[in-house]
């Protein structure tokens, strides 16, 4: 909301979120969510009738379908645990439920409602035929041996399978699932429907996965943010950049700056941060890949090895950079933070992970005129790759990995004009509100051409 905003319309919005928060209590994360998107589209409907009209953003508020089930295994030493899972089908107004699967221990139905309504937006801006969905389960892989996690996926699928396929709803990988969370279920999924098809993303090159699905959502999120530099009259080359995490997306990220001539210094993850004022390269990076992968360890062992510095129990945010990239989780900036990045020469952040700064973070950037790429934007590049993924598996082909580099750049340019088309605000770019109106638009119009339902 702008400084123009009218009285009816900041009372409509007051009157929106009440009527939200009513219907959806104890929900912190989905109301951050709905009102960071609400802010802008409430006086885009109330400029443009029909939507409002037929209250098309109230429907797009309220899932489809949630799924609850419970996922039954049986650790190294014989005991039965018992976890939840959750599928949350969002909106399939574009096409079939998108969106990965999450295993954290803090996965509620309030993060996963979040998720599954921004993805909605998110894949809809990619321009490909997906609708928005999210799912997982409080069950957490840290510390659980190769066997325990395949077990949990074999259980999590034998429910799950009943609710997906190619045409209705394809998950992904996301927090805690990765290539060797994707490859048990999809073992799973195939067993027991008896049908190889794309009913998931992010499989192995030997079983219908795709070139570059592993590298989109870092490598995208990259280049979102060297098109905002560029639109802005910057270049990316030799500027300093901090990236939180060190899980897939942080590495991919990581490795793209590399790649640019950027110099990172940061990597993290729930436990602190490395700093490496030397720089990490693609030798340093490697060691992280493997640590990750293959060792499961933590980002402490970086800086023992490389001999630099760790910020136990820190985030990068104080770390002097030019460029922020949050790949770890949500609300990981908060308004201090946001002030600590702007004191020190920080003047662009491009999202990573899904929602990581805080509204108050958002509004630190807006008010000192720091680029802000939000996660709708900045990290579509993975769920777009993944949509190329189910092309090829329909196909029944697969692209070479330049292919799907050059298709993945030209979505990430795509998605940075729609951004500044709709987000032209006081001679500014508003790429938060171009995000929201660009993904807005086109799910509205085919909910609007299907009538009331
Ligand atoms: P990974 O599980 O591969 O890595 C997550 C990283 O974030 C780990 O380093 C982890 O550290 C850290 N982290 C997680 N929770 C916290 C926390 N509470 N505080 C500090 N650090 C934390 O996940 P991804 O890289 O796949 O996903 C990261 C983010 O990107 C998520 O928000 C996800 O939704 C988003 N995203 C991912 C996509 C993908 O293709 N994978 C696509 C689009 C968005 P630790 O090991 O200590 O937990």
């Amino acid at each position: 909301m702008n400084r123009h905003t009218s009285p009816k319309t900041q009372a409509r919005l007051a009157d929106f979120m009440d009527g939200l928060n009513r219907r959806n209590p104890h929900q912190p994360e989905f109301h951050q969510a709905v009102l960071e998107v609400a802010t802008h589209i409430i006086p885009f409907v109330l400029e443009n009738p029909k939507y409002e009209n037929a209250r098309i953003f109230e429907r797009l508020t309220e899932p489809d379908r949630l799924v609850t089930f419970r996922v039954c295994w049986e650790d190294d030493e014989g005991n039965v645990r018992v976890n939840r899972g959750y599928r949350i089908q969002h909106c399939n107004a574009i096409g079939p439920y998108k969106g990965g699967i999450r295993f954290h221990h803090d996965v509620t139905l309030s993060v996963l409602k979040f998720l599954a309504f921004e993805q909605t937006f998110k894949n809809s801006l990619t321009g490909l035929p997906m609708g928005g969905g999210k799912g997982g389960a409080d069950f957490n892989p840290k510390g659980k041996s190769e066997r325990e996690v395949m077990r949990f996926c074999q259980s999590f699928m034998t429910e799950l399978f009943r609710h997906i396929g190619p045409y209705t709803d394809v998950p992904a990988g996301d927090t805690g699932v990765g290539g060797r969370e994707i490859s048990f279920m999809f073992g799973q999924f195939k067993r027991i429907s008896n049908q190889f098809t794309g009913a998931l993303t992010g499989k192995g090159l030997a079983f219908g996965g795709s070139e570059i699905r592993v590298e989109a959502t870092g490598y995208g999120c990259v280049y979102f943010m060297l098109d905002m530099l560029k639109h802005h009259g910057h270049d990316l080359e030799g500027k300093t950049c901090a990236v939180s995490g060190s899980g897939n997306v942080a590495q991919y990220t990581a490795e793209k700056l590399i790649q640019l001539g950027a110099k990172v210094v940061t990597l993290s993850d729930s436990d602190g941060t490395i700093y490496d004022t030397a720089g990490i390269d693609a030798e340093k990076l490697e060691f992280v890949k493997q640590l990750k992968e293959v060792k499961r360890g933590r980002i402490q062992e970086y800086a023992d090895h490389f001999h630099c510095e760790y910020l136990a129990g820190k985030r990068p945010w104080a770390v002097p950079v030019e460029l922020a990239f949050p790949c770890a989780t949500q609300n990981e900036i908060d308004e201090e933070d946001a002030q600590t990045l702007v004191k020190n020469g920080c003047i662009a952040v491009s999202e990573g992970a899904n929602m990581p700064s805080t509204q108050r973070a958002i509004d630190v950037y807006q008010l000192n005129g720091v680029l802000f790429g939000p996660s709708k934007a900045a990290n579509a590049g993975g769920v777009a790759v993944s949509g190329l993924e189910m092309t090829q598996n329909s196909m029944r082909l697969s692209w070479s990995r330049d292919e799907l580099n050059t298709r993945l750049r030209d979505i990430m340019a795509k998605i940075h004009e729609r951004c500044v088309k709709h987000g032209r605000q006081d001679g500014q770019v508003d790429y938060l509100k171009g995000a929201n109106i660009g993904g807005f638009i086109k799910v509205a119009d085919a909910m609007l051409a299907y009538g009331v339902m």
